[in-house]
């Protein structure tokens, strides 16, 4: 069995509310952006795409330090459905979980996932199965973890779009998988 072992691959990124003071515990991250991609795993021929706002609840107000890291708007959230609706919509696009891999880059994406499904009380949708793509970068090229700007810059690929776009970095992020995949290491 290859590396991803479901027929289809599902890379997800998300956006969620932050905060300049990262160590302030008294803020609570909610996802206000789900970007992904659906590829055929074994060709990896991009399916379709996903992207869309989040309204989040606990702090609807998003800050100057998240407008500007995420260029995302105060009125694209305002106007955007709650986790649950944009949650059931990104599971009308990739259909049946049973034969999906969820792929990010890191953990981040799966635990912001889990987390906003528990607080909304809606059951996590996705398998155990999950690809951490920056853990497979590190093993590949035996580098130190790194982020998804400096793991395009190793491969000499250029980045595509607004970083911190959920849509944007889900592209990003499944190109830099589809190098990883390629590389004969992958077979078998
Ligand atoms: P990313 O997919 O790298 O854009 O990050 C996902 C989310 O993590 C962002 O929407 C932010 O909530 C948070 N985040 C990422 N980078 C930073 C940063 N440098 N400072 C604070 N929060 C960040
Ligand atoms: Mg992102």
């Amino acid at each position: 069995m290859g590396i991803v072992s479901q027929p289809k691959l599902l890379v997800v990124d998300l956006e969620a509310t932050c905060w300049e003071d990262k160590n302030d515990t008294s803020k609570v991250m909610e996802i206000i952006e789900i970007g992904a991609v659906l590829a055929d795993s074994k060709t990896l021929e991009i399916m379709s795409e996903f992207q869309s706002f989040v309204n989040p609840i606990l702090n609807p107000i998003l800050s100057d330090y998240c407008l500007n890291l995420t260029t995302i708007k105060q009125e694209e959230v305002d106007s955007a459905e709650m986790f649950p609706s944009v949650l059931a919509r990104l599971l009308d696009f990739c259909g049946e979980t049973n034969d999906v891999t969820l792929a990010s880059w890191g953990d981040y994406d799966r635990k912001q996932l889990i987390l906003d499904c528990a607080r909304f009380g809606v059951q996590y949708p996705f398998g155990a199965d999950h690809l951490n793509i920056k853990e497979l970068f590190t093993e590949r090229k035996g580098s130190k973890k790194c982020g998804m700007k400096k793991a395009l810059r190793i491969l000499g690929i250029p980045l595509e779009g607004m970083h911190h776009r959920g849509l944007d970095d889900a592209r990003n992020i499944f190109k830099i998988l589809a190098i990883l995949l390629n590389q004969p290491e992958s077979i078998g």
